[in-house]
């Protein structure tokens, strides 16, 4: 028996059992990011049932973030981005334990932020945020479940260290990194915060087919869902290093 009533409705879902549900409430997941993609994230982890949560932002919640985080409110412009993170997870599941740390991580200070957590959303917005925590998940073997959007485009992978290509085997990395540009859609950026999570539901519960050396690739203004087949390259810079750690 279920203890509480909220997630009654995540069974039987394709073999989501009593079982599944409890592997949920004990799973601990770290969101790199409590921007766009990290809100969508978070409220589907708290309503699947996920146990704990530890949010890593260095922002503060302004207004211009409005036309896609949806978890943050207007109270609090001027407030770091995961204090909020946090109020809107008491006030939507307060059985969720959170844990928060307002930090850029860089090659420096990520050891101790990554402690406990072998689950990693990558909910960052830039190419290079993301290349630095592939090479730390990696060097770590914990699960990366990569998501990127860019206007009406968005992609979702899950990288499973020693086991599937990483996000270099995918997408060449450059050589020096370029500052972006934000465009980001909120329609968009939820259809990829959904699937990311729904690749998080999966590996914690071992049901159904994550997307393992497969890249779906989301085109929003066709309406169109691809998918890219990639597998390790031997040769790869940063995944055929990862077992000499
Ligand atoms: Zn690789």
């Amino acid at each position: 028996m279920l203890k509480q009533k909220r997630y009654e409705n995540n069974l039987g879902t394709k073999g989501i059992s009593i079982e599944a549900q409890d592997k949920l409430l004990n799973s601990k997941v770290l969101i790199m990011g409590a921007g766009g993609l990290g809100s969508g994230v978070l409220m589907n982890l708290c309503a699947l049932g996920v146990g704990q949560i530890k949010i890593i932002d260095e922002g503060i919640v302004s207004e211009t973030d409005f036309n896609r985080q949806i978890i943050h409110k207007m109270k609090n412009i001027g407030r770091a981005r995961v204090i909020s993170a946090k109020d809107w997870i008491n006030e939507f599941n307060p059985d969720v334990k959170v844990e928060l740390d307002k930090i850029r991580i860089d090659e420096l200070n990520y050891f101790n932020v990554i402690q406990g957590y072998d689950i990693i959303v990558d909910c960052f917005d830039t190419y290079e945020a993301k290349f630095m925590l592939n090479e730390i998940a990696l060097r770590h073997k914990k699960i990366l479940i990569h998501g990127k959007v860019s206007g009406f485009n968005g992609q979702v992978t899950t990288i499973v260290p020693d086991k599937t290509g990483c996000l270099s085997c995918v997408i060449q990395k450059p050589a020096a990194f370029k500052p972006e540009q934000k465009t980001e859609l909120s329609p968009i950026v939820s259809t990829i915060a959904g699937m990311q999570s729904a690749e998080v539901l999966k590996v914690i519960t071992g049901i159904g087919t994550p997307l393992l050396n497969r890249m779906v690739m989301y085109d929003g203004f066709k309406g169109e869902f691809r998918h890219i087949a990639f597998s390790k390259n031997p040769a790869c810079r940063d995944c055929s290093k990862s077992g000499e750690f």
